[in-house]
């Protein structure tokens, strides 16, 4: 019974549960991976466009420089006086401390070259000139017409947008920002032939020192510019205006999620122990509920079949066991016995000793038949004072009748009580199965019949039933009356 209770709840309350937990658990674990991939995938994200802003500002503060620096009377008139000391002073090494360029170039008119500045140092302006010859593109851009108008406008104070060419490109082999413009006059008062400007260039080179710059700035963890496609997503396509990658900048993302997964795993185990024991300490109170639950259920059910005075078997137990005993008994001879007792003259000891010794004598006399009978056969207190014996596995009709005479032989002894010494005696009738019936209902009936004639030979007997005990009309009437005794019993 036990183990039956503990597999079915088992199978019923802790599978489910240890696969529901276990569901959740990895469902948890799944959601938790999840979410620190998306928040890692946004931290990426959002880093990218950080340096794609970055570069952009790049460009917006390299044309706040030219156009500080390019649109100047004075700058108009070195150019025109052919003075490189002023042109190397303030358009080139200032260039380089203030705004860090790394390059600063003066041409003139017909693109030559008349000042160079290299790292905040005059070099020969012929140094570069191979290099300035590959930014021809640059040049065709501000001589184009509308360009040129764009300048004339400028110069008539029209529009406040310098003309200016600038992209991503390669100068001296690596990738740089490159920004052309027309060295123009600030007042107007010099301005020059538009068409026959001088023009000034100025390089950022995109190497470490800038990668260093944005790393400070924009707290971006060892961002560097790179040749070749590096095998990490976070990195960013350096684009000329043709759209060509001329370079790459990559840098160490930062991984939140991962970061937030790692610090929240040492807790991770400990949640899940507390976890187990709370589900385990519910699960321990559910199992001691559904068994106490269980328990109250069988001693109810034991309740309804038993008698509470003496614990013997009552009226439903015997239904149930008959229906048993008939549906496994096949046709033939007799194969299990009905035994009905009824005490001889009870009610006097009522009388006589009380109802509490009529008690006593009630289970007194329930122990004595009941040592008389084999594990196999059943007693039940039918009511009052009277019993039933289901003798099963018999070999013919000797066996009750043995029986039955041992049981009066025992019943007639005295029995010693706590009000003093009692003696009665016990009448019995028997009807065997399926020979003689193969009902309840016949079999009650039956063992009735001869528990009448046993009562009416004289008492502390026993009759067998039989066919041949022909009822008189008188014995019909005492028979009915004293069925319809036992029934209200
Ligand atoms: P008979 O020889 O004809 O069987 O007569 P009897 O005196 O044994 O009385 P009968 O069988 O007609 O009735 C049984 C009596 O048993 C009736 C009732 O007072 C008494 N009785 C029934 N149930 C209980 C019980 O639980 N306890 C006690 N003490 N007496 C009971
Ligand atoms: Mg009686």
């Amino acid at each position: 019974m036990q183990l039956r209770d503990t597999t079915h709840f088992t199978t019923r309350f802790l599978l489910p549960i240890v696969v529901v937990t276990g569901i959740t658990i990895l469902a948890l674990a799944g959601f938790l991976a999840w979410s620190a991939q998306r928040i890692d995938a946004d931290a990426l994200a959002r880093e990218k466009l950080l340096l794609e802003r970055a570069l952009q500002e790049q460009k917006s503060q390299m044309y706040i420089a030219q156009e500080e620096l390019a649109v100047w009377d004075e700058a108009v008139t070195a150019i025109d006086t052919e003075d490189v000391q002023w042109l190397v002073d303030n358009l080139g090494i200032y260039a380089f401390n203030f705004y860090g360029h790394n390059r600063s170039f003066v041409l003139d008119s017909a693109l030559k070259p008349i000042v160079a500045v290299r790292d905040g140092g005059q070099v020969p302006a012929k140094s570069s000139a191979d290099s300035i010859e590959k930014l021809a593109p640059f040049f065709a851009h501000l001589r184009r017409l509308d360009t040129q108008a764009a300048i004339s406008a400028y110069n008539a104070g029209v529009s406040d947008t310098l003309p200016q060419a600038i992209d991503f490109t390669l100068f001296e082999g690596q990738p740089a920002l490159v920004a052309v413009t027309p060295i123009l006059s600030y007042s107007g008062e010099n301005a020059p032939t538009v068409g026959k400007e001088g023009f000034y260039i100025s390089v950022g080179l995109l190497g470490d020192e800038l990668a260093t710059y944005f790393g400070d700035q924009y707290r971006i963890d060892q961002p560097i510019f790179l040749d070749a496609k590096p095998q990490t997503d976070a990195t960013l396509p350096i684009l000329n205006a043709q759209g060509q990658t001329l370079a790459w900048l990559a840098w160490q993302p930062e991984h939140p999620g991962a970061r937030l997964v790692g610090a929240a795993m040492p807790a991770l185990p400990a949640a899940l122990v507390i976890g187990i024991i709370i589900v385990g300490l519910l699960l321990r109170s559910l199992r001691s509920a559904l068994f106490q639950l269980q328990a109250e259920r069988e001693e109810a059910h034991h309740r309804a079949q038993h008698d509470p005075l003496t614990g013997l078997g009552n009226r439903a137990l015997f239904g149930a066991r008959i229906g048993e005993l008939l549906q496994h008994t096949s046709e033939g001879g007799p194969r299990f016995a009905v035994l009905e007792l009824d005490l001889d003259k009870f009610k006097q000891v009522n009388d006589t000793l009380g109802h509490q010794a009529g008690d006593e004598m009630l289970v007194e006399v329930s122990a004595r038949i009941k040592s008389l009978l084999r594990p196999e056969d059943t007693l039940i207190r039918f009511g009052g004072d009277e019993f039933t014996i289901i003798q099963p596995n018999i070999g013919g009709s000797g066996d009750p009748l043995a029986l039955a005479q041992a049981i009066i032989d025992a019943l007639t002894q005295p029995v010693s009580i706590t009000a003093g010494i009692a003696t009665i005696g016990v009448s019995i009738g028997i009807a065997t199965a399926p020979d003689m019936a193969r009902s309840e209902a016949d079999l009650i009936r039956f063992a009735d019949d001869a528990l009448y004639h046993a009562k009416n030979g004289g008492r502390n007997r026993y009759c067998l039933y039989s066919a041949a005990h022909e009822p008189s009309r008188v014995d019909t009437q005492l028979r009915d009356a004293f069925a319809a005794r036992r029934a209200s019993a």
